[in-house]
């Protein structure tokens, strides 16, 4: 009997210390993949949503291989150039639905996942599908960090007739300092992030998210590291058409590709095909002879020489949101690939921005 019992305390032992040693196991990154959800619901808009079965499946995955971290700590890390976990993540969603509080929190919860909520002040409390403030401020006690996504979830570029581009930019940063003032005002909070609504922003607004000391967050996919833009940084969307377990694996396993310079930044366009567009990385590790890019799922030329890679893109674009995605397979990390997105914004022939 004791020869039993010391045969499974050793087994028992063994088993601790492999789960610590997996634990500690994984070499440091300078980035980490931030997750995009909206609606946890079975009965919401099918390109926003997640099932609850399928959210189930993501967190339990995510469980399992990865470590989750609060957006601020993935925030400061690559504000300062330090390491992460290779496995890092980040887990956030916009818009502020109930789901999220009725669906999502308790399997978040169960997991212990620490995760951001951006959400629309002037809506908060005003429709049946919206989280109230009481119901902000209970998940606020339970961890859940709240930021801002405008007061009302406008189309930032979308200009008002005869507005100049000062005037346009004044409107809407003084959107987002209200919603700030308001998220101050009802959750205390002094962190200052702000997720464009729809992923839509320009360099100019970008730059005054950066001069205003803000963090601002797209929705162009890619891991964010050290040279991402801080004003725009990168987010995977992961439900609707991006649900998919099977290729989410490969993006919640991404590096960022550090991209040092781009030849033509500007989102914010016409129709006009954008041409070649070159991209400096410099980083003898990363092999971009073996990079591919693709436009809205089809691979496009490019080529690259040790410390550039150039896309070009003959075709117009079109109306709205489109991106240009460029994967490099990294040589250090087996199965893993840098990532680099970058979005296109195309206004209708009115001049506004669809949804
Ligand atoms: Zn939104």
């Amino acid at each position: 009997m004791q020869f039993i019992m010391s045969v499974f305390v050793c087994f028992w032992l063994l088993l601790i210390s492999f789960a610590a040693e997996s634990k500690q196991d994984s070499p440091s990154v300078h980035s980490a993949p931030i997750l995009l959800y909206h609606h946890v619901a079975d009965d919401t808009p099918a390109s926003t949503s997640i099932s609850v079965e399928q959210f189930k499946q993501h967190m339990a995955y995510i469980n399992e291989h990865h470590t989750v971290l609060p957006l601020t700590d993935i925030v400061a890390a690559i504000k300062a150039n330090e390491a992460l976990p290779s496995n890092a993540l980040a887990i956030t969603f916009d818009d502020g639905y109930k789901n999220i509080l009725t669906n999502g929190h308790p399997i978040l919860s169960d997991y212990n996942f620490p995760y951001t909520i951006f959400i629309n002040p002037a809506e908060i409390g005003q429709r049946a599908n919206q989280l109230s403030w009481d119901e902000v401020k209970q998940l606020q006690n339970e961890g859940v960090l709240f930021a801002n996504h405008t007061m009302n979830h406008l189309h930032m570029l979308n200009k008002e007739d005869n507005e100049s581009e000062d005037e346009w930019l004044e409107r809407v940063w003084s959107n987002v300092s209200e919603a700030q003032t308001v998220l101050e005002q009802k959750t205390g909070t002094t962190v200052k992030y702000l997720a464009y609504p729809f992923g839509e922003y320009n360099q100019a607004l970008a730059q005054r998210v950066e001069q205003e000391g803000y963090v601002g967050f797209g929705q162009h996919s890619g891991a964010a590291g050290p040279t991402s833009q801080i004003s725009a940084l990168p987010r995977f969307p992961a439900a609707g058409p991006y649900a998919s377990l099977k290729s989410l694996k490969t993006k919640m396993a991404s590096l960022a590709l550090p991209v040092t310079r781009i030849s033509s930044p500007e989102p914010q366009r016409d129709f006009e095909a954008p041409g070649a567009i070159t991209l400096t990385i410099n980083d003898e590790k990363i092999d971009l002879g073996r990079a591919s890019c693709y436009f809205n799922g089809n691979k496009i030329r490019s080529q690259s020489d040790e410390q550039q890679l150039s896309f070009t893109l003959e075709q117009t674009l079109p109306t709205g949101r489109s991106r240009v995605n460029c994967t490099v397979p990294s040589s250090q990390f087996s199965g893993r690939y840098y990532w680099y997105s970058q979005p296109f914004f195309v206004a209708n022939k009115e001049g506004k921005y669809p949804d």
